[in-house]
C-alpha cells in the first residue's frame, strides 16, 4: 500500500510576494493527485516533526541551533533565496519528519511506497548552511533515519533540474548511501559535475550526469539507462529515496529542459521497476523543486502513476539508446560514464556490501 503525506502545515510556509517557491505548488499538487484518485490508491500518513536525533545525524549542531532560535514564529531571509515566515519552522520539521517516517515505514514494510508532498524542499541545503530555498534536507534526513533503522544501503535518486549540493555534501565520503542526480549543466548551485564521484571512502557513490540546456525526455531516459540504472543495480540498495523536483518540465519558469508528462512518467516507471527487481519494491518519493504549477501537477501525476500502477501496467521500458540522445547529452553522459569507470569507482562501492 502506497502512503502518502499531505497536509496545510506546508501551506502555511508563506512566500514573499513574487516568490517562485510558494504555497500554490503543494495546493497544485494536491488537487492534480485528487482527480487522480490518490485516497482510493493510497494511505494518507499523519506529518510529524523530525526529532532532534534524525536532524542531528546530517546537520549541524550549531547550524540547527542558529535555525531554532531565530525561525520559529518570524520571518527573514537565511540567504538571498532563502525566506522564512512563521509557519516556515512547524512546515521545515513536519517535511523532515515525514518523509522520515515514511522512508522508516517502507523499509519495515508497514507501507509499500511513500510519496511526500512537502515544502520547503530540502536538496540545497548542506550539513552547515541553508540555501536556495531549503533549510533542512528532508531526503538526507530520511536516508540516514533509514540507515539507522536498518538498512545497509540506501539509494538518492535526484531528477530535479538543479543538483542537490546538500544531499551530495551530506553524503559525500558515505559508501552506504548512493547519491545520484541529473540535472542541468552547467546551472544553479554550481556543483555536479561529472567528476565528482564522492570522496575516498565512497568513489563511485556519488553520479552525477549535467545535461546541457535544452534536453528532453530522450536525454534524461537514455541518462537513465546508460548511468543510473547499471550503478544502481550494482548497489544494491535496501531503499530507493527520490529527490523528485519537477523543474525540468519544459513550461517551468526556472530553468530550461524540455521534459514532458510523458517523460517523468517513464522515468518513474524504471525507478519503480528497478525498486521492485532491487529491494521489494521500496521506494519514497518527496517533493523537491518544480515552479509552474502545471508542470507540477502533469510531473507529479506522472509520478502517482509509477506508485500506484499494477506491474504489468506501467509505463513503457523500452531502453533509450545513447544513440538516441541529443549530441550534448551523449557527450555528458559519457563525460559520467568515463569518471566512474575511470576513479576505481566500482571497487569503493563492491566494499560497501
Ligand atoms: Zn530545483
Amino acid at each position: 500500500m502506497l502512503g502518502y503525506v499531505l497536509d496545510d502545515v506546508f501551506i502555511h510556509h508563506l512566500a514573499p510576494s513574487g516568490h517562485p517557491e510558494r504555497p500554490a505548488r503543494v495546493a497544485a499538487v494536491r488537487d492534480a493527485l485528487a482527480a487522480a484518485n490518490l485516497a482510493g490508491h493510497g494511505q494518507q500518513v499523519a506529518i510529524r516533526a523530525a526529532t532532534d536525533d534524525e536532524l542531528g545525524r546530517v546537520h549541524g549542531a550549531s547550524y540547527l541551533a542558529t535555525l531554532s532560535r531565530t525561525v520559529p514564529g518570524a520571518s527573514g531571509w537565511l540567504d538571498g533565496d532563502t525566506y522564512y515566515s512563521p509557519g516556515t519552522w512547524d512546515a521545515a520539521l513536519a517535511a523532515a519528519g515525514s518523509v522520515s517516517e515514511l522512508a522508516t515505514q517502507v523499509l519495515a514494510g508497514a507501507l509499500g511506497s511513500g510519496l511526500a508532498v512537502v515544502r520547503p524542499p530540502g536538496h540545497h541545503a548542506e550539513r552547515d548552511r541553508a540555501m536556495g530555498f531549503c533549510l533542512i534536507n528532508n531526503v538526507a534526513v530520511a536516508a540516514a533515519a533509514a540507515r539507522a533503522a536498518g538498512a545497509a544501503r540506501v539509494a538518492i535518486l535526484d531528477w530535479d533540474v538543479h543538483h542537490g549540493n546538500g544531499t551530495q555534501q551530506i553524503f559525500w565520503d558515505d559508501p552506504t548511501v548512493l547519491y545520484q542526480s541529473i540535472h542541468q549543466f552547467p546551472f544553479y548551485p554550481g556543483t555536479g559535475a561529472p567528476d565528482e564521484i564522492g570522496g575516498p571512502a565512497a568513489l563511485g557513490a556519488t553520479v552525477n550526469v549535467g545535461l546541457p540546456a535544452g534536453s528532453g525526455d530522450r536525454d534524461y531516459l537514455a541518462a537513465f539507462d546508460e548511468v543510473l540504472a547499471p550503478s544502481l543495480e550494482r548497489f544494491r540498495p535496501d531503499l530507493i529515496l527520490v529527490s523528485a523536483g519537477f523543474d525540468a518540465h519544459r513550461a517551468d519558469p526556472l530553468a530550461s529542459m524540455q521534459v514532458s508528462r510523458y517523460g517523468f512518467a517513464r522515468l518513474a516507471a524504471r525507478v519503480r521497476r528497478l525498486a521492485d527487481r532491487l529491494c521489494a519494491g521500496r521506494w519514497v518519493v518527496a517533493l523537491e523543486g518544480g515552479y509552474d504549477l502545471a508542470g507540477l501537477a502533469e510531473g507529479a501525476g506522472a509520478t502517482l502513476e509509477a506508485l500506484i500502477a499494477p506491474s504489468d501496467q506501467l509505463a513503457s521500458a523500452a531502453e533509450v539508446a545513447l544513440a538516441d540522445a541529443s549530441p550534448g547529452a551523449q557527450r555528458a553522459i559519457g563525460e559520467t560514464l568515463r569518471a566512474l569507470t575511470g576513479g576505481g569507482a566500482a571497487v569503493a562501492l563492491g566494499a560497501a556490501r
